[in-house]
């Protein structure tokens, strides 16, 4: 055991700012619904150029809320990529859509175009086309876009981007992700993890008026309080009405207000995260390893690396060494309750691939250089003895 304290594989980065904002929110009239969410919301707007910003409870209660306003339901098909949190997946199951997944790219773990295209085409073959596909920004580098976005034109399905690890990375084209107006909706987490935190939280940007209403919506049970809308005419101040099934996915204002600071430091927390990317290629030099390709776009959520061999046994020993590695992701159709939905082992075999040797190791702002030598030294060691 090292007498190090232990190093997260990613963390939160709170400072005396961060609190005196939640301090402020807690003095303040609101609790909830207040002032702060739109300033947070206005916030995103600002920063990832996307017109409507829905924040909310999470991340996952985004892709539903997203799912339901973009009209899937029961009998509908969600593709997603397997090498994803679960939440991913379930998203589709909340509104009784069947799930079905597209494998990735070896290198960068997206869900791969050309591979998409394929299944697009025996599907429209068969009738069997999906009513979305939600993409997953992975690692918080950008999916192919311009190709994806090709194949939206080309079958007419909903795009969903699940850009939990994305907030703050950049597209190809170096535009925020978030902002591509082909796209139907992208969904950030703010969960302590993720580039900034809200405690938990989530939020949805989207270009389109009325879907952002839509979602504003069943964000909160499916009720209005705007009398232009209202399908009963005349009635009093005190009216209300609920127009569909919503849910209470909103999201406080202590977390809005840690929310709204936090994004003042957004694009500092990932120029360290890229600085930190940079240097692992030097420090991991000549080892049996396969690094993520190099990026200067991507957000670096996560730094992916994979072992020829011994995964777990690498694991142990870094955890050992007071090294918070992990593993993102297990394939998602490897988890019993997709495998009884009908998934096996060898359905995609990309992802399964990238999953046997897939270590993440630690990445963050608050990881100082020392911290990371000592991570690429202590796993060098680690590896040579395999
Ligand atoms: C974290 C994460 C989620 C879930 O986010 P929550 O805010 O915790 O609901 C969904 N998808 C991906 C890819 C994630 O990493």
């Amino acid at each position: 055991m090292s007498n190090r304290p232990h190093i997260h594989y990613s963390c939160q980065n709170i400072d005396e700012d961060d609190i005196a904002a939640v301090t402020q929110a807690l003095r303040s009239d609101f609790l909830t619904q207040g002032p702060a969410i739109e300033t947070f919301e206005q916030a995103i707007t600002t920063y990832v150029k996307a017109p409507h910003t829905i924040a909310l409870s999470s991340n996952t209660a985004g892709l539903h809320v997203a799912l339901m306003a973009l009209g899937v339901r029961c009998g509908d098909t969600v593709w997603t990529s397997p090498l994803s949190f679960v939440a991913s997946a379930n998203a589709a199951r909340y509104v009784g859509a069947s799930i079905d997944f597209v494998d990735i790219e070896p290198d960068t773990g997206n869900i791969c175009a050309k591979i998409l295209g394929a299944k697009l085409r025996d599907a429209e073959k068969n009738n069997t086309l999906p009513k979305a596909i939600i993409i997953v920004h992975y690692a918080g580098r950008a999916c192919d876009m311009d190709a994806i976005c090709a194949l939206k034109k080309q079958y007419g399905f909903i795009l969903i981007e699940d850009a939990a690890h994305a907030l703050g990375a950049d597209y190809d084209n170096a535009a925020p992700i978030g902002s591509d107006p082909r796209s139907d909706a992208a969904i950030f987490s703010f969960h302590p993890v993720k580039p900034v935190t809200t405690g938990e939280g989530g939020a949805i940007v989207t270009h389109n008026s009325n879907t952002a209403d839509a979602m504003r919506a069943l964000r909160s049970h499916g009720i209005t309080r705007d009398a232009e809308k209202f399908k009963n005419p005349n009635m009093p101040a005190w009216y209300y009405e609920q127009q569909a099934l919503g849910y209470n996915y909103r999201m406080c204002e202590l977390q809005a207000a840690l929310g709204a600071s936090q994004m003042k430091k957004l694009s500092r927390f990932i120029d360290s995260r890229r600085t930190l990317s940079q240097r692992y290629p030097k420090l991991l030099k000549n080892l049996p390893i396969t690094l993520p390709p190099a990026s200067d776009k991507s957000g670096w959520h996560l730094y992916p690396i994979q072992l020829q061999k011994n995964r777990d046994d690498v694991f142990t020993k870094m955890r050992a060494a007071n090294i918070g590695v992990n593993v993102h992701y297990m394939p998602i159709h490897l988890h019993p309750y997709y495998q009884q939905l009908g998934f096996k082992a060898g359905d995609f075999s990309h992802a399964e691939t990238y999953f046997n040797g897939l270590l993440t190791i630690p990445l963050h702002p608050r990881l100082t250089s020392d911290d990371q030598e000592y991570v690429a030294n202590t796993l060098r060691e680690i590896v040579q003895q395999q």
